[in-house]
Formats: C-alpha cells, structure tokens, sequence
C-alpha cells in the first residue's frame, strides 16, 4: 500500500493543480481517465476495495488531505460582478453627469454630495444583494444530502460532502450521485444526466472499459456528481470530490453566480427601467422648456437633474429582492426551504394543494394493529417499534371465513426446506403464538421480503428504510420468528423492489432442496397481490382455492379503521425456473395473510387543513393506498370524502372518466386513492386547466414530473429522494402537511409586505418629481434641491421602507382568498391611494415653502422645512402602510421593532441635516424655528387623517 500512496497522491493533486481538470478527459496520454482503465486498475490507482471500502483511518487521512467534498464558492469573481451591477443603473449615469456638469458649474461640494451618494448608494445595493444570496446560499445547508458508503465492509449513511476519492459508493433509484464515480457493479443502472449533459433522456450504464477518448456523455461506466439515479442499483469508486468534478468544472466556468430574480422582481425592474427612461425625457423636456422661458442654464440643470433624482424609484428592486430573502429565511425556520425563488411569488396564489397521505397527514410511525389469515383473526399489541406485545387471537372483524370441509386443497405449496420452518424460524407449534400455519409463513414473509432494518438507539428504536417494511419486521419479531436464522440458511437471491407502479415487493430465497428452485414471497397491495394468488394457506400450512371475496372483505374491514392494510404471500419455484418477474408470479401464488397497520394522523393536521379551507384554499389527498384507508384518515384530519358520492376517487375511476369530464370530477373531489405518478400528472393539469393555481407533494422518483408540472412542487425532506428534491421549488425539512400551510402564509406576507413597500414609496417619487416639474414650469424657486431630494431618498428607503419587509403577518392573512395571480401588484384602491398621499405632498411642500418664504424665512431654512415635511409624511405614512386595510391605530405599535428603530434613526438624521453646520454645508439646509415643526408636525397629522379616511370609506366599499 505504502510504495503505491505516492502515485496515487500525485494523480489525485495533479487534477487539482489542473484546474482544466483534464485529468479525465480524453487523449490525456500522461495521466489515464478512469473510464478507461479496467475496475481492478482504478481500485489499485486510488488504493481502494471494491468490496469494503476505505477503513475509518485511511478516510480521515484523505480528508484531511483532499478536503471537503462541496463545489468552491467563487466569491471573488462573484463580489467584483455584483459591484459592478450596482453601476449599472439609469440613476448612477444620471447622477454621474450631474456631478461631472456641478463640477464644470463650479458647485464643487455638490459634486462631492453626489458621488458620495452613488457610492452610498451602491454599497447599500451591493451589501443587500450580498445578504440576500447568502441568506439563500444558507438555505442549501438545510437540505444537505446523504450518500450511503462502505467503510471498512460496513454499510453507512454519510453526508455527501465526507466523501473522499477511493470511497466505494452505493446508489440506488432516487439517490443523487454524489461525486465523480467510476462503477464497479450494477443492476439495471438508469442515470438522468441532463444537469451535466443537458439530455433528459435517462441513459443507461455498464461497467464495460471505454476507449481514452470517449466523450463526459458516452462515459457508460462513470457516474458523475449531481446527477440523478433514475432506476436500478449500482456501486461506484468515488475517483473525483468537490472542485475536481464534472460539475465542478461546469461551476467554475459559469462563475456560480445565482442571479436573485424572481418573474416579479423582473416585471419590476423592466417598469424601473421603463420609468427612468420616461423621466429622463421629462427632466430634458423641463429643461428646454426652461430654457426657452430664458432661464439660466446651470439652474436648469439642477432643476432636471432634481425632477429625475426624485422621480425615479430607485429603491424599488432592491427592496423587493430583500422582502423575498426576508420572507425565504421565515419559512425555511418553519421548516419549509425554498429552492427556487419565484415559488414565493406563486404560494400567495395557491388555490389548491394535493399532499401525499403517509408521512405527509400521518406521522409514518407504522405499527401492526391486526392480522389475517385464511383461518382467523389476531390482535398485535405493544406499540411503536419497540419488540414489546403479543399476538393473540381475536374475535373476527367481519364474518369468520369459511373453512372448507377439511380437505386438502394444497396445489403447489410446500413448505421450503420440509415440514419445518426454514432457516430456524419459529415453528407454528410455538407456544407464544397461536396454532396458524399460515400466520407463520405471513409474518416471515413480510420480514423476509423487507429491507428495512430496526437499530436500538438510546431509549428508543431507530429505524432505517421504510416504516411500513420496519413495522413488518417488528411483528414478526414479536412472534418469535428469527428471519436473521431464515435469511443465512436461504439467503435472497433475486429481487423486484417496491414501486408505486408496480405496488408490490417479491424477493426470491434460496432452497435447502436442490429439487427445489427457491421460496418467494411477495408482499404489498391487496389487490395487486391478489392478482398473483390461485391459492390460500389453511391453518396447517395447505393451499386451496383463494376465495377473493373473504380476502377483500377483511381487507376492507380493516381499512375502514384507517389502517393499512398489505397482502402476503408465497410460492416455490420448481428447479430451473426463469429469472424473477412479475409475469412469472401471477396465477401461481399462494396468500398467507394480511397484515394492518396503524399510522397516526399528525397532530397539527387537523388544524392545518381548517386553516387553509378557512383560505380559501382547496386541500386534496393523493395517496397510493387503498381507498377505504385514506378515506377514512382525510376524515380524521377534518377532509370529507366519500366514494358513492365521487369525492373519493381512485386511480381505475381516474380512468375511466372521460377527458372532457375529468378536470370537473377532480375539482370535485377531495381523496384520490391508488394513484400512480402518471395519475397524478394528469391530476395537476386537470386542476390547472380550471385556472387553479396547484401546490403539489412527492417523494419517488417517478414523482419528479408531476412536481415540475405543479405550480408549487413540494418534496419530502426527510423521506423523499434526491430526484424528487431536485424537482421541487419547495423542500420540507419535517414532512409535515401543517408546514406546506405555513409556507403559504408566509407567501402571502411576502406579497404584502411587498405591496406595502411599493404603497409606501411611490407617492414620494411621484411628489417629488411633480414638486419640481410644477416649479420649472412656473418659473419658480426650487422647493428642495436634488442634493435634498437624493438624501429623502437614500435615508428613508434603508431606514424605514426596508423595516416594512420585517412586518408580521395580518391578522385576517388566512382568512382572505388566494390573490389571483394576473392581479396588478397596485390594485385600483391602492392607485387612488398614492395618488392621494402623492397629491398631499406636492400641496403640503409648495405651501409650506412658501409660507415660510412669506413669513420671513431664508429660502435654505423653507427649503429645510419642506424636506422635513416629506421625511414626516413618510414616517406617518409608514405606519399607516404596516396594514393595507386596517387603521394604523388598530395596529401594536410594537409589533415590529424594527421599524421603531428605523423612525429613531430617521429622526437623528433630521435633526443632523436641520442643525448641525457641516450638514448644512453639504445639504444647503439651515436651522428651522418650533413653529415651523409645528406646522411640518400638523401638515403630515392632516395628510395621515385624508390617508385613515381614504382606508375607511374603502373597508366601507366605496
Ligand atoms: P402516499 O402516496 O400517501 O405516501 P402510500 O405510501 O400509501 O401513500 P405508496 O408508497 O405508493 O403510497 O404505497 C401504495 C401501496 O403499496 C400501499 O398501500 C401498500 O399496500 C403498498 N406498499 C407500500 N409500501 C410497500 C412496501 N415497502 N412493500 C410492498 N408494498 C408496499
């Protein structure tokens, strides 16, 4: 080992050093690609085992050596981009020209006040657009992905970013790829590459040596880092972490710059763009025009640069880009993490949401409540996954099924191994466990065919794999039954996993018997599960004719007490059969039972559908179990529904409804049972098609189109696959329906708080630049000065505007309907209601500049007072915008303290730029007199009194 590190620590560095990282491309003659290189090479170069993986020591040692397995932050390309951004604004050009034209007019600390504001200004973009990214670039942390290793022959679940190159790697369908592999075994491998390739197409892999020069794309026995595991199994070498990757390499190029851009913030930067064109023509127009009235030149310019200055709303973008961080970070602490930002836009619309059952309603914490057998009933006691409880008889839940008359129907079923049971499992004739055959063959079956495993942890059990498998396993444990003993004297051989297509899980055990070809056992939905069955076990271990009837009453039973209900069953495969296949199984298997299980609803679910129906927002459950069970946990979590009138639909009835007549039908109902991700698709663009804006939850792989069709795609974050995660805009960290309402209300408030912040500052561009434009048309003084105008701007929008992001949720948030998402941002109400505060500023400015000018005042000190009124206006104006509807005095004052802090810091700088002299240098102010205040003081009282009532009269609906 020792004399080969050296060689393989120079392969490994001299792809870092080469930050091509044509390590592994083609015709790099020096240093051989992995995917050319037999497994057996690649395992001696990165001194590996194909079998057991790195041991501990040695993945501590190249961790310390290679580092962390995460893609480098290009920071500093990314912080030079961003300044640069901030300069490439309508307003900084203006602003420029201003200070180059003051210069040249001689107005030297003008010039210098604005440069200081672009720069001002520009560090206040360029550290909101910073905060913002990495407040979402925290986000990604929360849904961190596992990879599962072998270490030292040991299989373990590991963070991704621990991987270390010579890890060995497994995979199966729904994982993501973790980093650069080269494959050592696999099983019907599928890989969706298109984040590398671009192709969408799975693409199907070998562990075939390649030629040197094949292309990333044809590399059939790599796998490479964030791409999708679409079906099969697989193991792979990990041979390239972090940087080093394909993906890597394709992040490096693109310079991981992640825009902040929503459809709304762009909508809004293409209206500011528009605004400041349309102004800049204005502020010329105003200036000719007072040129042509023979006004001086130098005065004319200042006059246009002030009408810009002040009319475009430049704090607009950038502040919506912080009400969406703001908004993002709140529902990642309710658990629910945005992975695509213009989703928060469309979570304030959502008129619907169809949420998976398990998991999602329910905790899935599966515990076996009952059995069936073809000879009787039995209660399982003891809960949770703890081996603690018994199974006992029970009296039966429905008519007992009727026994024939004794004789032995057995066709086909012999116990595998001879008259005991297998491996060492527990015999029937076992004391603890009553006298049933068949309740034997059931319970080890479940357990046999399972790949779920149970860890005690602490004071509790910790599962691993699916509860509804673990639940099987803690039952048969409960029975005495030993399928670790089954399992070594007739180990799996064959497999077909679960899926939700296919509903049902068989596993193929070796035979003791050479005439025999091996035991399998099948375990999953009753139906499906019936559909493979000719015969039932009796309670002496014989087969006879299954009678479907009794199977299904007594599945249906057990469902209408909201449990889940899975078939079992068994057969032996005569020597030489042909490979596993559900074809193969059907008609030729025997039932052996039904096992129930109880899965409690959640507890905050209830609630939770009562909030969002209260919203006007439509909850419907889509499960793949039977429907008699989902029917009957909707109701518990306050969801009606019933199959007689067609409010319970299952996947069959989807079906059979014409085309025509489905978007009404799944309008109308509220539980979908048996649905197969195809169903759910075209579920979703029936609910579309009704113009309803649909949220949508899922965990498998084949959920990922039904999540990119939604308009809100919601996965799982504890429970879901990397494929569904990757397809969503919405992950939640807990699984639970009540944080999908949680999300929705923070969408909603983002909305608001958006609205109130463009309700908020609109009227102080709008006075602003009216303001000015009137005095260049009356030939007037200017009212206030740009330098005036850029320091209300600048001051107000960081100290009060951006403190409207942090207001919390309305009251009546959830009690209002979703807001349809063709609805202007401004509605007419809201319209009126700039125009209003808008026309109050420009009469309260130009009458109180004039008052002073009348009374005595110098036109520095009018001109202070006049400022002073719009910063008061604003701050009166600002709490009465913390509500859009209600009165401001409805509102706690306290609520939002960040915006008390704001008005504080406002104050002080009003008090700055009216008193103290280098202020009044820079700003042209003066000192004003308390009669002045009084009046800026009642002027914004009056213009906050027009405002309560313009909110009054619009509650009374007029
Ligand atoms: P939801 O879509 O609400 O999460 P679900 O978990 O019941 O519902 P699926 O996982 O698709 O949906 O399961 C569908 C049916 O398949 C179940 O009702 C059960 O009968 C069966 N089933 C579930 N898990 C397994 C499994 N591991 N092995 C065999 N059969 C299973």
């Amino acid at each position: 080992m020792a004399k080969r590190r050296p060689s393989r620590n120079s392969h490994v560095t001299a792809r870092q050093q080469d930050p091509s990282g044509s390590g592994t491309g083609p015709g790099d003659a020096g240093d051989p690609a992995h995917h050319g290189l037999p497994v057996h090479e690649v395992v001696l170069l990165l001194e590996t085992d194909a079998a057991r993986g790195l041991d501990q020591e040695e993945v501590a040692r190249r961790r310390a050596q290679f580092g962390v397995n995460e893609l480098p932050r290009s920071q500093r390309a990314g912080i030079a981009r961003k300044l640069g951004r901030q300069f490439n604004n309508p307003l900084v050009y203006v602003l420029l020209a201003a200070a180059v034209v003051t210069v040249f007019l001689g107005e030297f600390l003008d010039s210098a006040v604005i440069l200081a504001v672009v720069l001002v200004n520009t560090l206040i973009g360029f550290i909101q657009e910073v905060r913002a990214e990495a407040a979402l670039d925290a986000l990604h942390s929360l849904v961190r992905t596992h990879a599962a290793v072998m270490r030292g022959g040991e299989r373990k679940h590991v963070p991704s970013e621990d991987l270390v190159p010579g890890d060995l790697v497994l995979l199966e369908a729904g994982d993501k790829v973790p980093a650069d592999l080269r494959l050592v075994r696999l099983s019907a491998l599928r890989v969706d590459e298109s984040a590398l390739t671009g192709e969408s197409d799975p693409v199907a892999k070998d562990e075939v040596v390649l030629p040197q020069v094949t292309p990333v794309a044809d590399r059939r026995n790599m796998l490479y880092s964030g791409t999708l595991v679409t079906a099969g199994t697989g193991a792979g070498i990990v041979v390239a972490i972090g940087g080093e990757t394909e993906l890597g390499e394709i992040h490096r190029l693109m310079g991981a710059v992640r825009p902040v851009a929503t459809p709304l913030t762009l909508k809004l930067a293409r209206f500011s763009t528009t605004l400041t064109v349309a102004i800049l023509a204005l502020a010329a127009v105003a200036f000719l025009a007072g040129l042509a009235h023979g006004e001086r030149p130098g005065q004319m310019f200042t006059a246009a640069v002030a009408l810009a200055v002040g009319a475009i709303p430049e704090g607009l973008p950038a502040a919506v880009t912080v009400t969406l961080a703001i908004g993002v970070r709140r529902m990642a602490r309710r658990r629910a993490v945005v992975r695509r930002l213009p989703v928060v836009e469309t979570l304030g619309s959502t008129t619907v949401i169809c949420s998976d059952k398990t998991g999602t309603f329910t905790e899935n914490q599966m515990t076996i409540r009952a059995l069936w057998t073809p000879s009787g009933w039995y209660d399982v006691t003891g809960s949770g996954y703890g081996p603690e409880g018994h199974i006992t008889p029970s009296a039966p839940q429905h008519p007992a099924p009727q026994h024939p008359d004794g004789r032995n129907l057995a066709a086909g079923v012999t116990r595998p191994g001879g008259a005991a049971m297998p491996g060492g499992a527990a015999h029937p004739g076992d004391a603890a466990l009553p006298k049933d055959d068949a309740l034997q063959w059931s319970l080890l079956g479940g357990a046999a065919c399972n790949d779920a495993s149970i860890r005690r942890e602490g004071a509790g059990w910790q599962v691993r794999g699916d509860p509804t498998e673990a639940a099987m396993l803690v039952a048969a444990g409960k029975a005495g039954i030993k399928v670790q003993d089954f399992l070594a004297a007739n180990p799996r051989q064959a497999e077909l996993p679960f899926t939700s297509e296919r509903q049902f899980m068989a596993t193929l055990h070796a035979s003791t018997l050479p005439e025999d070809g091996g035991t399998v056992f099948v375990k999953g939905a009753v139906e499906r599960v019936l559909e493979l069955c000719a015969h039932e076990m009796d309670g002496q271990g014989a087969g006879r004719p299954v009678r479907r009837h009794a199977v299904l009453s007594a599945a249906h039973a057990l469902a209408d007490d909201g449990l889940r209900v899975l078939a079992t069953a068994m057969m032996s495969l005569p020597a030489g059969s042909g490979p596993l296949s559900a074809t193969e199984l059907r008609g030729r298997m025997t039932l052996t039972g039904l096992h129930a299980m109880h899965d409690p609803p959640r507890e905050a679910a209830a609630a939770s559908v009562k909030a969002c129906q209260r919203a006007g927002v439509g909850v419907k459950m889509i499960t793949g179990d039977h429907v008699r069970t989902a029917v009957t946990v909707a109701a518990a979590v306050g969801l009606a529904a019933d199959s007689a009138a067609g409010t319970a639909l299952t996947g069959a009835d989807l079906d059979a409804i014409p085309a025509d007549r489905l978007p009404e039908a799944v309008e109308r109902a509220t539980v979908f049972a048996r649905v197969s991700p195809e169903q759910k698709l075209r579920l979703i663009g029936a609910l579309q098609s009704r113009g309803h804006v649909a949220a949508m939850t899922g965990d498998g792989v084949n959920d990922a189109p039904a999540l990119r069709q939604a308009n809100v795609g919601i996965s799982m974050g504890r429970s879901g696959t990397e494929v569904a995660k990757e397809a969503s805009d919405i992950v939640l960290t807990d699984d639970d329906f009540a944080t999908i309402e949680a999300a929705v209300e923070e969408g909603r408030n983002v909305f608001d708080n958006l609205t109130k912040f463009i309700v908020w500052t609109l009227p102080t561009n709008m006075a602003e630049g009216l303001v000015i434009l009137v005095a260049i048309l009356l030939g007037a003084t200017l009212p206030i000065l740009p330098t005036q105008i850029l320091w209300i701007n600048m001051t107000t929008a960081v100290a009060l505007g951006l403190m409207l992001a942090f207001e919390p949720k309305e009251p009546g948030l959830m009690s209002r309907p979703p807001r349809p998402p063709d609805r202007p941002l401004l509605t007419w109400a809201l319209t009126v209601r700039v125009l209003l505060v808008s026309a109050l500023l420009v009469a309260g400015a130009w009458w109180l500049f004039e008052h002073e000018v009348a009374t005595g005042a110098s036109v520095a000190q009018a001109r202070t007072s006049a400022v002073n009124l719009f910063v008061a206006v604003e701050v009166f104006y600002l709490f009465s915008c913390r509500s859009l509807t209600r009165p401001a005095w409805r509102i706690h004052p306290f609520g939002n303290r960040w915006l008390l802090v704001g008005v504080l810091v406002q104050a002080g700088g009003q008090l700055a730029l009216t008193y103290t002299p280098l202020m009044n240098g820079l700003f042209h102010t003066a000192p004003i007199g308390a009669d002045a205040w009084l009046r800026i003081l009642g002027l914004a009282l009056l213009a906050s009194l027009a405002v309560a009532v313009d909110k009054r009269l619009r509650r009374r609906g007029f």
